[in-house]
């Protein structure tokens, strides 16, 4: 009677240890990796914390404390990075991605883009991609192909010829589940009403590089967002017709005028349409390295910048920055009245803060002469330049950018948010070109060398 007994027992036995490891596995979760002894600056502009511990498990960050008395989880793996710096992932908020680019962004610590025009079905297989990790990549929020009036500005674009064809683009992007709208030059005041009546219905914000509407009037109609100051002079002005005329020439016929306008504009009026733009809560994407960089085409010290070296030469012959300039009609005069204005638009970045207004970095990369990813270190350096604290341009960088996205678990070091950091090896709130000696990057958890990152190029 208990000889068929007794195989069993053993059995049973093994099944209970297989079922308590099992449920063991269960408990521990994926195994962690803690980041020992760095200073966090976490992006929300807060004290940094010395000697600190980061704890990463899976994709997220588990705990940010520090390291006196703190009890390391187990199942955690350690790594030394005393004598480092902490920050979140940068954040391009003004990107064009392309295939070639997407490593870049990662070696220069740039972990999430926020993509404002591509070719409709690129930018969301590239965002796809991205998502499911079909390739190395920051991770990637697209407009889609923007809506321009007509003719549109570029081939590509989804031309709105009346208020009836906005709507239906505003559809179709939804349709096609873009993350917001973009909205070029050409498009009026009228054609602006109907795009954000249509984009409100389906939740989608707006980011708009204005040509025949001032920013005043877009920001009233409710955009998020502004791109490179873009509507600022004409909202400035007396009469705006002459500036409306030139973008309705061309593209480099309203860009031209609205650059060259900077340096004539008055102050006082710049501060009125700061207060206002503040007010309404629109975000300032100023893009001051397109600014930098357009202002000093006609140098040649620009076209030897090392940084050049991570563009292959298949895409700088794409640029052909020579013929840009040719097709512009850039002149000598163009230039230095370009380089004049610079001073002013830093001067109304400044209004603006202290209107109490929200601004975020973004670059225009990968446009002529602009390097995914280090451009973001140059934007950063533009906008200290311009006034901003070092804590400020990171917070721009970081928390801001991942609130005009709507991607609030992203730019901050914080229990519960995604795990996409930076490790420095120089202190950025000494010297904000310090965010370009990185040493690794964390992106989605994973753990890497920039170095190797780098080297892939
Ligand atoms: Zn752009």
């Amino acid at each position: 009677m208990p000889a068929p007994l007794r195989p069993t027992l053993p059995r049973a036995a093994a099944v209970l240890a297989a079922a308590l490891t099992v449920l063991g596995c269960r408990d521990k979760g994926p195994a962690g990796i803690a980041l020992v002894g760095a200073t966090v600056i976490d992006g929300t502009g807060g004290p940094p914390l010395r000697n600190a511990v980061v704890v990463v498990r899976g994709t997220r960050i588990e705990a940010v404390a520090s390291r006196d008395g703190f009890r390391m989880p187990k199942h955690t793996e350690q790594v030394d990075v005393s004598g480092r710096w902490i920050i979140p992932g940068l954040i391009d908020a003004h990107a064009h991605v392309a295939r070639w680019a997407l490593p870049r962004y990662i070696g220069w610590g740039v972990t999430a883009v926020r993509d404002l025009h591509n070719q409709l079905d690129t930018a969301l297989a590239l965002r796809r991609g991205a998502a499911l990790n079909s390739f190395e990549s920051p991770r990637i929020y697209a407009a889609g192909a923007m809506i321009d009036g007509v003719p549109t500005t570029y081939p590509d674009a989804l031309p709105a010829p009346d208020a009836g064809a906005a709507r239906k683009d505003v559809d179709r992007l939804a349709v096609a589940g873009v993350d917001y709208v973009k909205v070029y030059t050409r498009i009026t005041p009228t054609l602006l009403r109907a795009i954000a009546e249509e984009a409100k219905s389906f939740n989608l914000r707006i980011a708009a590089h204005l040509g025949l509407t001032d920013a005043l009037t877009a920001a009233s109609i409710g955009v998020a967002s502004i791109e490179h100051l873009s509507g600022v002079p004409e909202a400035a002005v007396d009469d705006p017709g002459p500036f409306y005329a030139a973008h309705q020439r061309g593209f480099f016929a309203g860009w031209t005028w609205f650059e060259r306008s900077w340096a004539g504009l008055d102050s006082s009026r710049l501060a009125r349409v700061a207060a206002g733009l503040a007010r309404q809560h629109v975000v300032m994407v100023p893009t001051l390295v397109l600014h930098e960089t357009f202002s000093r085409l006609d140098d040649s010290l620009i076209y030897r910048d090392p940084a050049l070296a991570a563009v292959p030469d298949s895409e700088q012959a794409r640029w052909n920055t020579p013929d840009m300039i040719r097709r512009a009609n850039w002149t000598a005069a163009d230039f230095d009245a370009f380089r004049k204005g610079r001073p002013i638009q830093d001067l109304f970045i400044r209004l603006f803060r202290a209107a109490g207004g929200i601004v975020v970095t973004g670059t225009d990369a990968s446009n002529q002469m602009l390097v995914p990813g280090y451009s973001e270190h140059e934007e950063l350096r533009l906008l200290v330049q311009a006034g901003l604290t070092t804590n400020a341009a990171i917070i721009a960088a970081t928390r801001d950018a991942a609130r005009l996205i709507g991607a609030d678990s992203l730019g901050v070091v914080a229990p519960g948010r995604v795990a996409d950091l930076l490790v420095l090896r120089a202190d950025p709130l000494a010297d904000i070109t310090n965010t370009r000696a990185i040493d690794r990057v964390m992106l989605r958890g994973n753990l890497m060398k920039a170095d190797s990152i780098r080297r892939s190029w």
